[in-house]
């Protein structure tokens, strides 16, 4: 028997009611022949009230606390959704993380999955079973719990996936698939059809909230086939595979835009071999995401380092860079929260000149300043000023003509 993983995240499951209506999907999927596996997120915002709540207790909760707090919410869902299947009639059994076989490295709050043992899993299935596994949680060699980083339940499931063979895995969220940019921002924002695993990385690391983006280089490297799907309504969603076709003129899929990004400058490092690697190196030790860098050359022998993080890392990023740059004898650390990336993403634009171009025509034309670039071969960032975000996606979307994307994708097949 075929197996499907299907994936609801937390607003799939915020009410009572919901829990109800994803234990119908999942029981239809087994009637349907499938062995299934449904992981599941925290209902609502329930990790967001658990994580404040640890901040009434301290600023600085030590991180294995954290994990032992924040895996309680995956608890509850998965054992509500148990006994709502069970009450439609159904064999079903709920599993925490370590149950369901994920093991994970020792980085408290942002572990990686090593690996995913799932015999426990296929033993349940074979007996009938239908499998709840708790998403976001694993546990490490030292058997202590761990968490996966913001939405990882994603990535849960394409493990389970991954390691049992599933013919595919589906993610049930609130909205209709990947879009060419936030509908709420865009309105002529289209649906996907499909899309690539190097695209919908960029994408969901631009960005776009729909996959955690370890979740797609997890789902690149097995070669699993992700569906993107409404838990609210019937529709065709967004297929994330292997490369599709790219045409000349699909050169640019989507437009994405981050507000969670904090600048950070140093200034007046000096000017010598390894002083990146020593600034750079303490913040990775800390497991600090940084994205954006540029160094410019100010005045003799001394340089100016720009990078970006999420700001919910800046705290700690200060407190980091601001030891380096005094032992360095760098003159400060300055830093902004008032920025924002717009992105664009399209596996066809490395093959077509002029796309940077278009991008900061549309920028120029809106009067809108770039403050930092950067590229690579299937994305185009820019940093710029918050305030002027909704209009800087609203101008790259129209000049790329976007609205028109799925009748071109359509066309291809
Ligand atoms: N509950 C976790 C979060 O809110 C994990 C997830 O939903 O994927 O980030
Ligand atoms: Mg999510």
């Amino acid at each position: 028997m075929a197996i499907l993983v299907q994936k609801y995240g937390g607003s799939s499951v915020a009410t009572p009611e919901r829990i109800k209506a994803v234990a119908r999907r999942v029981v239809a999927a087994r009637e349907r022949g499938y062995q299934v596996v449904a992981v599941v997120s925290a209902m609502g915002d329930t990790t967001d009230e658990l994580i404040a709540l640890a901040r009434q207790i301290t600023q600085r909760p030590p991180r294995r606390e954290l994990d032992m707090l924040l895996a309680t919410g995956e608890q509850i869902s998965i054992a509500l959704l148990a006994m709502a299947i069970h009450d439609l009639g159904y064999p079903v059994i709920s599993l925490t993380g370590p149950q369901g076989g994920i093991i994970t490295d020792n980085t408290h709050t942002r572990a990686r999955i090593l690996r995913v043992e799932p015999d426990r899993v296929r033993s349940e299935l074979n007996a009938g079973r239908i499998v709840i596994v708790a998403g976001f949680q694993g546990i490490n060699p030292a058997n202590d719990i761990t968490t996966l980083g913001r939405g990882g339940s994603d990535t849960t499931a394409v493990a389970l996936a991954a390691a049992l063979n599933a013919e595919i895995c589906e993610i049930y969220t609130d909205v209709d698939g990947v879009f060419t940019a936030d509908p709420r921002v865009v309105k002529e924002a289209r649906r996907l059809e499909d899309i690539s695993y190097g695209e919908m990385l960029e994408m969901a690391s631009l960005g776009a909230v729909v996959l955690q983006p370890r979740s797609v280089e997890y789902a690149a490297q097995y070669g699993v086939v992700i569906h993107v799907r409404s838990s609210f309504h019937e529709g065709p969603g967004t297929l994330v595979r292997e490369e599709r076709k790219v045409e000349r003129d699909l050169m640019v899929i989507g437009v994405t835009h981050d507000t969670n990004v904090a600048k950070v400058v140093i200034t007046d490092v000096p000017d010598r071999p390894g002083v990146a690697y020593r600034i750079f190196s303490a913040l990775a030790e800390d497991a600090i995401n940084v994205d954006m860098i540029v160094q410019t050359t100010k005045r003799e022998n001394t340089t100016d380092l720009l990078f970006t993080v999420s700001r919910d890392d800046l705290p700690r990023t200060l407190e980091i860079t601001e030891a380096v740059a005094r032992e360095l004898g760098a003159t400060g650390v300055l830093h902004a929260t008032d920025v924002a990336k717009v992105s664009i993403v399209g596996a066809g634009m490395v093959s077509n000149p002029g796309v940077a171009a278009r991008m900061f025509q549309a920028l120029a034309e809106n009067q809108i300043n770039i403050q930092v670039i950067s590229t690579s071969e299937i994305k185009i960032s820019c940093l710029i000023d918050e305030g002027s975000l909704q209009r800087a996606v609203r101008a790259i979307h129209e000049k790329f003509q976007l609205h028109e994307v799925p009748a071109r994708v359509g066309r291809e097949r």
